[in-house]
């Protein structure tokens, strides 16, 4: 019999977990975890290297500890789309190796053995996968129609677990669904704990609706994820942050790994916000791309959610894991959430939208013409 960690002696409340596992296929159009498909401009990418080649030069000492530089250039960039009354310190930033880093030190400090986290699934699943990480509870509520979440539904979850975190993600992943600010505002009213906003995919949301960072004023309890990852095309840099008030931050600083972002990580962070809007000149596009999702897959029959992001999670799919598999024969890789009856897929380039336009658009319509594929339309 083979050693598997069943025969380690892990921790019981470990046993039986499954890792964070969207599958990393080699395939043309790759429209599974929600990346940036448009690649760094290149002369953006000869400004990064240059920063990290004076890194370099200093690379045999421990880098910054405080990342001050790059916590200035976070402030900057928010700061340019906030109103002045509401602007961010650098002692309201903090960052991390991605924002999963950034809500596991949030976990650490505010969660952990006897405490709990409440979310709303489903949502990120490595909020949950982070809590147990750190042996924190994971409380799961219901949402309401349509994925939404209404002011009234997250206070009765909080008034009915009292929990010590609650996790709420808007726009949301894996349904794209808003989150208003009239629910973050009441649930921060409803609980002495923490309120935790990811906001991962902020800058696809329409321009005129503000952030929960303008909530941030008055609230010291509340805290708001970012990431560099989607809309700044920076997934594999791995740069995640955080806007909230200082004495947030320092509790981080209790928990975080000394030197926990390296000198590279942070010269090319630096270099990438210096060019923010070229890094973001794609966030419209893959706007358009995505509003091109929705209409088609709606005219197909489908049932795509409104989303304020850069996917579409879409309903009406007979048999999720044979269209997911017979997407992936037409060289597209979608997302299964196991959501019965659902897929999620990433707004990608032009072409790459078509690609899983047309691919999706011949085997709805091989299911209707009856090859007991059992894929097809709501219905069919
Ligand atoms: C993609 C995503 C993240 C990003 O995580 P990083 O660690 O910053 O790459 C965070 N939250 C949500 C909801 C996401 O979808």
């Amino acid at each position: 019999m083979a050693f598997t960690l069943e025969d380690l002696p892990i921790r019981d409340d470990l046993r039986g977990q499954s890792p964070y596992g969207a599958p990393q296929k080699h395939v043309r159009v790759a429209l599974n975890v929600n990346e940036n498909t448009h690649p760094v401009p290149q002369d953006v990418v000869d400004d990064i290297l240059t920063s990290m080649r004076t890194a370099l030069a200093t690379i045999n000492r421990y880098p910054d500890r405080e990342f001050v530089t790059l916590r200035q250039a976070l402030a900057g960039y928010l700061n340019a789309g906030l109103e002045a009354q509401q602007h961010l310190g650098v002692e309201q930033l903090w960052a991390a190796n991605g924002s999963n880093e950034v809500i596991q030190q949030i976990l650490q400090a505010f969660g952990g053995p006897g405490r709990s986290v409440l979310g709303f699934p489903p949502t990120y699943s490595m909020h949950s996968i982070l809590a147990s990480g750190t042996g924190t509870a994971w409380i799961a509520e219901e949402r309401d129609a349509e994925f939404q979440i209404a002011p009234e539904t997250v206070v009765a979850a909080i008034r009915r677990h009292s929990p010590d975190i609650v996790f709420l993600c808007g726009p949301n992943n894996p349904t794209g669904t808003p989150l208003s600010l009239e629910t973050i505002a009441a649930a921060y009213d409803a609980t002495d704990g923490i309120v935790m906003v990811d906001e991962a995919y902020a800058e696809f949301m329409p321009r005129e609706r503000p952030s929960a960072i303008t909530l941030l004023g008055g609230r010291e309890r509340l805290l708001v994820s970012r990431t560099m990852s989607k809309a700044f095309a920076f997934a594999g840099a791995r740069v995640g942050y955080l806007a909230a008030h200082p004495a947030v931050i320092d509790a981080l600083r209790l928990v975080r790994l000394p030197y926990h972002l390296s000198a590279l990580t942070q010269a090319a962070a630096v270099a990438a916000l210096r060019h923010a809007p070229a890094m973001l000149q794609m966030v419209d596009e893959i706007i358009v791309q995505r509003d091109r999702m929705v209409d088609e897959l709606r005219a197909m029959g489908y049932h795509p959610y409104e989303t304020w992001s850069n996917f579409v999670l879409f309903g009406g799919v007979a048999d999720p894991r044979a269209a997911f598999e017979e997407l992936l024969e037409h060289d597209v890789i979608v997302r299964d959430l196991g959501i019965p009856g659902h897929l999620r897929v990433s707004a990608g380039t032009a072409d790459e939208t078509s690609a899983f336009l047309d691919a999706l658009r011949a085997i709805t319509a091989r299911a209707e013409v009856g090859s007991g594929t059992g894929i097809g339309r709501l219905g069919a």
